[in-house]
Formats: C-alpha cells, structure tokens, sequence
C-alpha cells in the first residue's frame, strides 16, 4: 500500500489549468522532493494536501484515507511555509505550543512538546522572544518546531530556506536532512532549487506546467535523464545540449561529432538529434574517441575549479576543470560513455 497517493489530480484556477491527471505514489517513510520552476504548480499540489486548497478532481489518499473533504485539521499533516507564518505578538514558546493549545492538550504536556522540539531545533535558550528579535534561520527554525510538536503523519515544507541568505541555507538544509533521520518523518518538500533537491531527497519528482517530468532517486534522475528538461534542470553548470545537423547524420547508425566518426549500435537516426554532455564529464586530459579543438572565449574562476566557455556547432558549451590553462586553443574530449543522445522531441534516445 502506498503511504501517500495521487490519482488523476486536476487543479484549475479559472481558466488556467494547473494541474492536469495528476499521479503518483509515494512510500512511507521518505523524504520527497517536488522540483520544478516557478509557476509550476508544486504549491497547488502541497496546498491540496494539507487542505487549504479545493480538488477539483480526482483523489488524494493518505493511508488509504481519502483526504479529498477531509477538514485541514483532521488530516494530521503540519505544514512549514516559506514565510514562517509565526504570530508576532507571541514569543516563541507560544509560537511552538499554539497548535497543542487548540488542541486542548494539558499544559504540562504542551510544555513537554514544546522543549522537545527546542531541544532538538537547538533553539531552547530562545524561549521567550519575540520572532522579530529572531534571525531568519531561528524563525524557521520555530516554525518548523510548530510542525515537530503536532507529531503529524505528514510534514509538507513549501521552499523553507528560499528568505535565508546562502550560508544559513546550506546549513539548515544539513539540519532538515538530520531531522528526518532522526524522526524517520515522511516529508513532501517543495524547491525550485535543485541542490537542494539532490542533497535531501530520497526521491525527486521533477514537475513541469503541472505535469510529472521524472521520478526517481537523486542518482536516477542524474544519471538517467529521461529528456532535455530533466537533463538541463539537475546539474551545475547544466548540461551541454547540441544540435546535430541533418549533414552530419552520417546514417542511420552513425553521427559525425564534430569531425569523429562515431558509431550507436541499433540505432535509427532520421531526424535531428541532439546529444548532450554534462560540463563535468569533458575532459581536457584524459584523451578518448572524440577529440575536438576548441577555441575557449572565456574562464570562470571558481577557486577549487573554473568553468570554461567556448562552442560547438554554434552552440555555447561550458567544460567544468580543475586545471590551469594558459592556451586560448586547446583539445578537449568527450568520453563516448558519457554522451546523452535524444530525438527531435527532446526524449532520451537509448545508447
Ligand atoms: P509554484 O509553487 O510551482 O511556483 P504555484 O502552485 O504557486 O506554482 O502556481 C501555479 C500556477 O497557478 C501559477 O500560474 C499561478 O499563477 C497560479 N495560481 C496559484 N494560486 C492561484 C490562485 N489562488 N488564484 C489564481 N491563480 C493561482
Ligand atoms: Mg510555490
């Protein structure tokens, strides 16, 4: 059975059509990260879970309970926002036991809760201030004791370290990550970041105009792209996608990469392909199949590494390297292994 499904989820503001057949099932137990740009719909989808948002179609089933009309209070799910959403006027003890207290839990239990969850956020000796004596990272850090204290069956995190400056976020993402093994949590988290999917998720589902791209394992969804969406939108720099122009299909199994013959058993070119190499899989040394002379228009200096501009057929490409270049033209080579290859619609060819 699974923990958390959706089936056939429709979702329309309007006019506008958000989300569309809608399906997926999650296991119990694991971290979940919905990825995908701004706009996507990956806040309808949170807000339809916890409630705050009408269904227009289809079924969401939590444990086999059908969530659909379910009041947002009787589904046991606890919700962290980006913006904190804590009460100004309350200190952060009030803050964290305010959902125990309509709950009409016993005051020696809520206090109970409440150290808990400080004690494990490390916010215990912020007790008694207001959120705005707070700094960004403690705020969230109260908010998501807000959620810890509910004990829910289901934390849903809408972009929670998007307000915090890039230091603090790459801390707490540590945090979070430590937290839900600790509370061996389910958790639905939402991001348009995709470090911060890679390093938290058990499993990523990359959405895209309200529909599902790819679901699969961090290493799935890097390794195994099932199209250029997918494959451009995990990975930093992104990927290298290029053109393979109708004259250098050489057949049906052969390509002309950039003056190499190369050749993809049980293949079938026709159309235009395109192939695609991650920045980091580019080598300047280690010498293979397919060499090709580059002209470098520009280095980034990163300090550990530097990414290298130039172009292939017209198309700009980055190389990730650690070495130091002096040359302006230099031989760079692409590992055989290392190539995507796709259709002209963009979807993963197999090679
Ligand atoms: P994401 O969280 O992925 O950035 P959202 O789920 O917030 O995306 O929004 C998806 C789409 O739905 C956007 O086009 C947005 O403008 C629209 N939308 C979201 N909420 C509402 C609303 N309450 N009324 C009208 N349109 C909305
Ligand atoms: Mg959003």
């Amino acid at each position: 059975m699974a923990f958390l499904k959706f089936e056939d989820i429709d979702k329309s503001f309007g006019k506008n059509n958000v989300i569309s057949k809608f399906n997926l099932e999650v296991e119990k137990g694991k971290f979940i990260v919905l990825l995908g740009p701004s706009g996507c719909g990956k806040s309808t989808l949170l807000r339809m879970i916890a409630g705050l948002e009408k269904i227009d179609n289809g079924k969401i089933l939590l444990e086999n309970n059908l969530l659909n009309d379910l009041l947002p209070s009787k589904r046991q799910i606890a919700m962290v926002f980006q913006s904190y959403a804590l009460y100004p006027h309350m200190n952060v003890y009030q803050n964290i036991a305010f959902g125990l207290k309509s709950e009409k839990i016993p005051k020696n239990l809520i206090k109970d809760k409440v150290i808990e969850a400080a004690k494990i956020l490390k916010i215990e000796q912020l007790l008694d201030r207001r959120p705005k004596e707070l700094s960004g990272g403690q705020r969230q850090r109260v908010a998501i004791g807000r959620a810890i204290t509910r004990n829910p069956k289901l934390f849903l995190f809408d972009e929670p370290l998007s307000n915090l400056d890039a230091a603090l976020r790459s801390e707490m993402r540590v945090e979070i990550s430590k937290l839900h093994k600790k509370l061996k949590s389910n958790i639905i988290y939402v991001t348009h970041d995709q470090i911060e999917a890679m390093t938290l998720a058990d499993k990523i589902v990359i959405m895209n105009k309200g529909n599902i791209e790819q679901f699969g394992s961090p290493d799935d969804i890097y390794n195994n792209p099932k199209n250029v969406f997918v494959a451009e939108f995990i990975g930093n720099p992104k990927m290298n996608i290029i053109k393979i122009r109708k004259e250098d299909i050489v057949n049906k199994d052969t390509l002309n990469l950039f003056n190499n013959r190369i050749k993809f058993e049980n293949s079938n070119f026709i159309n235009d392909i395109y192939v695609g190499i991650r920045p980091e899989d580019i080598s300047l040394e280690n010498k293979s199949e397919i060499a090709v002379e580059i002209s470098i228009e520009l280095i980034e200096n990163l300090g550990s590494e530097k990414i290298i501009y130039t172009y292939l057929n017209d198309t700009e490409i980055r190389i990730k390297s650690n070495k130091n270049i002096k040359d302006k033209n230099i031989t760079i080579y692409l590992p055989r292994n290392k190539l995507y290859l796709f259709d002209s619609n963009k979807n993963r060819l197999k090679t």
